[in-house]
């Protein structure tokens, strides 16, 4: 079979593979219909990611068909259609009893990190059971792509960690498929107002055709400035980080009202500066994460009332065998005015 092989720091290729095959009675094997790239992926190709080793097929997300089933598996058959989840998780072991299934003790955050991931004609999963969802008959496999890793990550670390509630006035600082994850899922809790923050015009404006009622845009207007004239100088009841970097952590800790909540949900390679100093006079709360996808179930039953569109944040197509293509217009975003891309086997 072919597969998108990492082979070190900023070298990929699309190479022929031995097609992979049951190795424990949990396992299904899945035949990909449809995966994208992730901006972990591009995280990964740079070489931040040490974990993971040279001749990883890459990739966390997707849909496709059952193929085979080993002998443990119960919910599945071949011919099944499969939403396959970005956290491979047992479904017993300590902490996924706690539903914190990102830190189960046999899984995780494993697929195209640590065993060969989506980016395949093929996918080995293991614990099937726990870590695929039957797709609803009918529904959009575009869409449902989108409840592999963004919609559950924008959900669970960005919304409800944060808190959101009825009538709040929340920000949300990148504009990426994972901070338009965090608008279209805020939506549920309707919030009366939603700052978008970015230096992307075209994301900032996608963001507003989303439901964001409000547009900061770095690099031509001071962020914090402008946040706070917008709230009459009381800031957010929720500041959302969806970037990943020091400057915009920083800003959440300016922008966020007394009594309200950061929810970080980028991943930071760097070290940020945490202002206890000003923010405990104030009664700050500070969660972060990695996403457990424990919120699937429910986003499926979502998609069906047609309440969210996440099938709206795809913008490029290709056919799987060009994912090279497709890593290069999804590297130049900003450019190629790139948000999800759909590799379709
Ligand atoms: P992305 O790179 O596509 O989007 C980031 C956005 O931030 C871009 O639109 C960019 O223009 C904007 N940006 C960059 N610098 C900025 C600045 N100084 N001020 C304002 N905006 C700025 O990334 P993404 O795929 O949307 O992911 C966002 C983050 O979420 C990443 O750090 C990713 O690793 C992380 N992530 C976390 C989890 C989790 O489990 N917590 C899961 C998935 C992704
Ligand atoms: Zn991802
Ligand atoms: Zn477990």
């Amino acid at each position: 079979m072919k597969a998108l092989v990492y082979q070190g720091p900023g070298k990929k290729d699309w190479v022929e593979k031995a097609k992979p095959g049951i190795e424990k009675p949990t396992d299904v094997i899945v035949r990909v219909t449809k995966t994208t790239i992730c901006g972990t992926d591009l995280h990964i190709l740079k070489g931040d990611v040490p974990a993971v080793t040279e001749g990883r097929t890459l990739g966390h997300e997707g849909v496709g068909v059952v193929e085979e089933v080993g002998g443990a598996v119960r919910n599945f058959k071949k011919g099944d259609a499969v939403l396959i989840s970005c956290v491979t998780s047992c479904g017993t072991c300590p902490n996924c009893k706690r539903q914190l299934y990102a830190h189960c003790s046999d899984g995780g955050w494993i697929l195209g990190h640590k065993i060969d991931g989506t980016q395949a004609e093929y996918v080995r999963i293991p614990y099937g059971d726990n870590s695929l969802y039957p797709i609803p008959e009918g529904a959009d496999e575009e869409a449902l792509v989108m409840l592999s890793d963004i919609m559950p990550t924008g959900l669970e670390i960005g919304v409800q960690a944060g808190r959101v509630k009825p009538g709040d006035t929340i920000a949300i600082i990148g504009a990426g498929p994972v901070g338009m994850s965090v608008l279209l899922t805020s939506q549920f809790y309707s919030p009366g107002r939603i700052i978008m923050i970015d230096m992307d015009p075209a994301r900032l404006e996608l963001a507003k055709q989303f439901g964001a009622t409000d547009l900061v845009q770095v690099g031509t207007e001071d962020a914090v400035t402008r946040v706070l004239e917008i709230t009459g100088g009381a800031g957010v009841d929720v500041a959302i980080e969806a970037v990943g970097i020091p400057a915009t952590f920083d800003i959440c800790q300016k922008i966020v009202s007394a009594g309200g909540n950061i929810a970080n949900v980028g991943v930071h390679g760097k070290p940020v500066q945490l202002h206890i100093e000003e923010l405990w006079i104030r009664n700050i709360n500070i969660s972060m994460g990695l996403v457990c996808t424990n919120t699937t179930p429910m986003l499926l039953k979502t998609l069906g009332s047609g309440k969210v569109n996440p099938g709206k944040l795809v913008t490029h197509r290709f056919p799987l065998d060009e994912i090279l293509n497709a890593y290069d217009v999804f590297a130049n975003a900003a450019r190629e005015k790139a948000m999800k891309v759909i590799l379709q086997a």
